[in-house]
């Protein structure tokens, strides 16, 4: 394999277009409807029959003729003898007959030959006394108002009918999704696959969290942001550890990543000039790894290329810089493997002081709320790299275009909304 070390200063939408061309979602599989949040369809699913299945009250009352109580008023009452009485869960045979009436529960099927509701509030009768059950069905009912053909009749088939598609390929199911599938009856669909992330922390300072600090050492924080970011964009992380900067434990690790089956491997740190070289050999007898400057703050360095054929991201080690290039570059390309729209929406915002940028295209943090009928962005302060709690403190990133210097007060800039997170739950056997 031939060993090409570039080092080459890109734009972030060159870079972004370089490294999705890399990625294509991965194939279908199959899964219980009740495991299936946060999954994204991989197939249409139609409605096998209407929702509802049946022609139901929509509300307590009761199922006339609408031609029969045509002219019913507070002064001249029409009286219907009661003929049947109808909870929801019935199957009402007897038929309402001209001139006649059934008591009728909200979702109740409607009898033969009704057509309207009347609620019980436009009768003369009572359902519910303080402090006693539901009082059976009256003989007569006195009804005081007009109702109209299909008046608080819900249609069979009123929210999908039979052979619709119910949730198109490429939907990602929210609960309100999976409450349509249980109303289709649907018990298992297909899903794309997970794409399994592949993780490691390089640089010999690194302690994992639950080690005491030690002269010269910090905690390992990217193992743990890059794995959870992973979590919320549908992924599985792979996660293999901290590397010393060693070229055995680079070695090791890569042929790990490679042995589980990973779709994708990130590591972070050792991609700023001169740190890489412990590395760098390592990946080069791998495959092919391209060393990228790109025109952005944070996150200048970035290596990408594929290690046999899996795509690589280098990420860089500063906490800030590493969470903000896996946002613009390796983000994207999970949701693509995963089969979830990719691209990255913006909202406009106006910047409530003046904000300094050195020319590249910057990712700012800021604190975005609502002034005088506008989303105003304040920085969050230090805008350090290495300052995690910047994140913490921010809700989105203003993006501070190529070549501005000096972004004003006042001015509109787009700004990318950090998301709440909220991963893809373990799998709940109890649910099967
Ligand atoms: P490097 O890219 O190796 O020069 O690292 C840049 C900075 O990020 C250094 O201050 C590192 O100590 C720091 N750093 C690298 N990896 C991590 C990590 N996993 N967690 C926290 N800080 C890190
Ligand atoms: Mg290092």
């Amino acid at each position: 394999m031939t060993t090409v070390r570039a080092e080459e200063m890109l734009a972030v939408s060159d870079a972004l277009a370089r490294i999705l061309s890399h990625f294509q979602t991965l194939p279908p599989e199959p899964i219980q409807t009740p495991n299936a949040l946060g999954r994204v369809l991989a197939e249409d699913v139609r409605a096998q029959h209407d929702v509802p299945p049946f022609a139901n009250s929509a509300m307590d009352g009761y199922a006339v003729r609408a031609q029969d109580v045509r002219d019913a008023s507070q002064a001249h009452p029409v009286e219907l003898p009661v003929v049947d009485d109808i909870p929801a869960g019935a199957s009402p045979k007897k038929t309402v007959e001209p001139g006649t009436a059934a008591r009728i529960m909200t979702g109740a099927p409607m009898p033969p030959g009704a057509d309207a509701i009347v609620p019980v509030e436009d009768t003369d009768e009572q359902w519910h006394q303080a402090g006693r059950e539901t009082l059976p069905a009256p003989g007569r009912i006195a009804i005081y108002q007009p109702t109209g053909p299909n008046r608080y009749v819900r249609p069979a088939g009123e929210d999908l009918a039979a052979g619709e598609v119910a949730l198109a390929r490429g939907t990602l199911l929210r609960p309100q999704e999976l409450g349509v599938l249980a109303s289709i009856g649907a018990v298992e669909i297909t899903v794309f696959q997970r794409p399994k992330v592949a993780i490691f922390s390089t640089g010999d300072e690194l302690l994992p969290i639950e080690a005491k600090i030690t002269p010269g050492k910090i905690r390992d924080v990217n193992g743990h942001t890059l794995s959870n970011l992973v979590r919320t964009h549908g992924g599985i992380p792979l996660w293999l550890g901290i590397v010393p900067d060693h070229p055995d434990e680079v070695r090791t690790r890569l042929q790990s990543a490679l042995d589980q089956g990973a779709d994708v491997i990130l590591s972070s740190a050792g991609v700023s000039v001169g740190a890489f070289d412990v590395v760098t050999n390592v990946l080069t007898e791998f495959g092919q790894i391209n060393f990228w400057r790109v025109r952005m703050r944070p996150g200048k360095p970035l290596a990408f290329g594929l290690v046999k054929n899996v795509p690589f991201f280098g990420l860089p080690g500063n906490p800030v810089s590493a969470m903000v290039s896996y946002d613009v570059f390796a983000r994207p390309a999970i949701l693509k493997l995963g089969g979830r729209p990719w691209q990255i929406q913006t909202v406009p915002v106006v910047l409530g002081e003046t904000l300094r940028s050195d020319g590249r295209e910057s990712y700012l943090r800021v604190e975005v709320s609502r002034q005088n009928d506008q989303w105003v962005a304040r920085s969050v302060g230090g805008q350090g790299s290495n300052l995690l709690t910047s994140m913490v403190r921010a809700n989105a990133l203003v993006i501070i275009p190529e070549g501005v210097k000096e972004a004003r007060a006042g001015e509109t800039y787009p700004a990318r909304l950090i998301d709440s997170g909220i991963p893809l739950p373990p799998h709940d056997p109890t649910l099967d």
